[in-house]
């Protein structure tokens, strides 16, 4: 049996063996393989099976996308086959055309489970794929206990529900990345076979979406969903201008920016910053949340950080639950001391 790369969740007494190959289905930047899809592919490893196959697919288009097939050959040992899929077609993650590609190659390789990240990636896509395969899909796995048993939060991760999945194959699951540590790089060379997804008989027809645009933080901080450290900001900033605050302490900590849903539906912050349960999901090393209450639906984004700091005025905030580190006091004054204290970039 191979032996472990990652520490598998929920993974408890003896394994059912099942026989069968898994196909990640990854996302790719920069020549290397997006953090939350090594996390999908540290999850599948944590599938019982003495002889365990785990293909990973990638398409997309240019230098880049064989840059990251070449660097996931060699860099995870876990990785036994990396497929290409090279087209235009792929270059943007709309979710018609790449329904269509893991279709064409699950028909081809006969998977029994196919995994992807549960993020905006994954959550696109494979509802589409299942639909396509016609199975029911098992979303926002966070926890593996054997091939046909996995974890998933529920009622704004409240409670944990296990569910055995009994349909056809394959077994279609999107995995919680913040619940996975990402695959790591083995310091052993690895020679994973690469091969070319055999795209004539692909379906021309690949759906009424067109991709237009995309817009994001831009590069100066780190993505919120890896970011080592967060700090978030609640409606208690009261305005987009004192939300400036939060932005100049997560600059001070090399930090990602969060915000809660009351503080982005008033308009302090975009969206896309939003944590919890209808925003990013995160599990940082460090997470600081000042002006935070603690609703459920915000502690559903947040409650896996390994760290959590809270500052709140009110001593019996709900947030303070949850906290390792609870300072009962006013932002605007902690705020202001901590940039002053803390030691230049
Ligand atoms: P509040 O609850 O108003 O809390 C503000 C806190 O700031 C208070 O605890 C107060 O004591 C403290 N405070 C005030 N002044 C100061 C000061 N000067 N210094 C220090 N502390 C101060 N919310 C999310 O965040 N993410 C989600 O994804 C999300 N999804 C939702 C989905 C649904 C279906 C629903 C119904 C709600 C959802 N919400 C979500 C909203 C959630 O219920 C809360 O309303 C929201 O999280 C509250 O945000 P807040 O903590 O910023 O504001």
């Amino acid at each position: 049996i191979k032996k472990r790369a990652v520490s598998c969740p929920a993974f408890r007494g003896h394994y059912t063996f099942r026989h069968g190959s898994t196909l990640v289905v990854a996302e790719h930047e920069g020549g290397v393989i997006k953090p939350p899809s090594l996390s999908a592919l540290a999850a599948a490893t944590c599938l019982p099976d003495p002889d365990s196959s785990v293909s990973v697919l990638l398409a997309g288009s240019g230098p880049s996308l064989h840059q990251a097939a070449s660097h996931a050959a060699s860099s995870y040992p876990s990785i036994s086959k990396v497929l290409v899929a090279d087209s235009d077609k792929f270059k943007n993650p709309l979710a018609e055309p790449w329904a269509k590609l893991v279709h064409l190659v699950q028909h081809s390789g006969g998977y029994s489970h196919i995994f992807a990240a549960a993020n905006s990636f994954g959550k696109n896509i494979m509802p589409r794929v299942a639909a396509l395969l016609d199975v029911s899909p098992i979303t926002d796995v966070t926890g593996i206990s054997d091939s046909n048993t996995f974890v998933r939060p529920i009622y704004a991760g409240n409670a944990l529900c296990t569910v055995r999945y009994t349909g056809a194959s394959p077994c279609i699951l999107t995995i919680r990345s913040t619940s996975f540590p990402a695959l790591q790089k083995s310091v052993d060379s690895n020679e994973a076979s690469i091969s070319q997804v055999d795209l004539s008989t692909l379906d021309e027809d690949l759906g009424r979406s067109t991709y237009i645009s995309q817009s994001s933080q831009g590069d100066e901080r780190p993505d919120l969903g890896n970011a080592r450290v967060v700090v978030t900001g609640g409606r208690a900033l009261k305005s987009a201008e004192n939300f400036k605050l939060i932005e100049a302490l997560a600059e001070k900590l090399g930090a990602a920016v969060g915000a809660t849903r009351a503080a982005v539906d008033a308009g302090y912050v975009p969206n896309d910053l939003q944590v919890g349960q209808t925003g990013k999901i995160v599990a940082p090393e460090l997470y600081m949340a000042f002006g935070v209450s603690g609703a459920i639906q915000h502690l559903a984004g947040m409650r896996d950080s390994k760290v959590i700091v809270a500052v709140n005025n009110d001593a019996d905030a709900p947030i303070f639950q949850v906290a390792d580190y609870g300072l009962v006091g006013d932002l605007f004054e902690v705020i202001p001391e901590l940039l002053e204290k803390l030691p230049e970039k």
